[in-house]
């Protein structure tokens, strides 16, 4: 047994341009990134048994307090398991760490994980009386429609594996008009105004143009919303989704299986929108990531 762990380990050390492998106290060896950035996407690998299925994986700060948490693994090979988590554009630089335990009881294992120092933008957004009222309104199915979103983004299907590569963007032409994180001032028409950080990027278009799914994956969302307008989102792998908002028209249905770059709708300017363009968004276990990193590399290097 322990000529397997060892086998097991250097494998994964020679396949992998992650950190050196840890072996925990069960027969499991573990690796994780020295650092990560606000907004990039977490991934632990575990290489070991079934027992991975059960272990959670939490962040921690410096001082103990979690930032993120319950992120469960999913299997990629027979004995390789992958845990993805979102690292949230609001955390602030510094020493954190990383808990895994397949076993409860277990002490968890540990490993150092530094967050990195990111900048964001700011920016004011006039809206005038109608999307003031729009985005103001206590309408009490505009927190249902929030509950069952964050709902569907927390759940987490192991079989969901339709998309192993990197992320196409949704269009062929690229115009940005605002950024992953930007922290938002929005001033109202009545001259209050509120703060809100921006969880996609919006691509400036004109409406009708086509969107296209950013990967292979299956359709969990296609409805009207009151905020994000017409919605699509799509499933790739177990609780990472695209989120296409604001849209003209949809072309699909929740349970549809898309490939990547198949039409999904047209760009619009439903729901909260100053302007023609889509708003795109990528969450992993629920946190909103920038999109564009996941443009550059891959959700997961393959093979695992
Ligand atoms: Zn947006």
């Amino acid at each position: 047994m322990r000529g397997r762990r060892w086998r097991l380990a250097l494998l994964a050390l020679a396949s992998s341009p992650l950190a050196s492998p840890v072996l925990g106290a069960a027969d499991t060896a573990w690796r994780a990134p020295a650092g990560v950035a606000p907004g990039d996407v977490l991934r632990v690998v575990a290489e070991g048994g079934a027992e991975v299925a059960a272990a959670e994986l939490t962040l921690v700060g410096g001082d103990g307090e979690p930032h993120v948490r319950g992120v469960r693994f999913f299997r990629t090979a027979p004995t390789s398991w992958v845990a993805m988590a979102g690292v949230p554009s609001t955390l602030p630089p510094g020493e954190y760490a990383i808990l895994a335990s397949p076993t409860p009881g277990v002490p968890p294992l540990r490993l150092p994980l530094r967050i990195t120092e990111r900048a964001f933008a700011e920016l004011d957004i006039p809206l005038d009386a109608s999307l003031t009222d729009l985005r103001r309104s206590p309408e009490p199915r505009k927190a249902q429609q929030a509950r069952e979103l964050l709902a569907l983004l927390q759940q987490f299907d192991a079989q969901a594996l339709f998309h192993h590569g990197r992320l196409r963007l949704p269009l062929t032409e690229l115009r940005s008009t605002s950024a992953y994180g930007d922290r938002r001032r929005y001033l109202y028409a009545d001259g209050s105004e509120a703060l809100s950080i921006h969880h996609g990027v919006d691509l400036a278009a004109v409406q009708g143009v086509s969107v296209r799914a950013a990967g292979a994956g299956r359709v969990a969302m296609a409805e009207l919303r009151i905020v994000t307008g017409n919605t699509v989102v799509i499933e790739h792998l177990p609780g990472v989704f695209s989120l296409y908002y604001h849209l003209h028209a949809m072309e699909v249905t929740v349970g549809d299986r898309v490939a990547a770059g198949a039409e999904i709708g047209t760009v619009g300017r439903t729901g909260l929108a100053t302007g023609s363009h889509l708003h795109w968004e990528v969450r992993v276990a629920a946190v909103p990531v920038d999109p564009m990193r996941l443009v550059a590399t891959p959700l997961l290097r393959s093979p695992q």
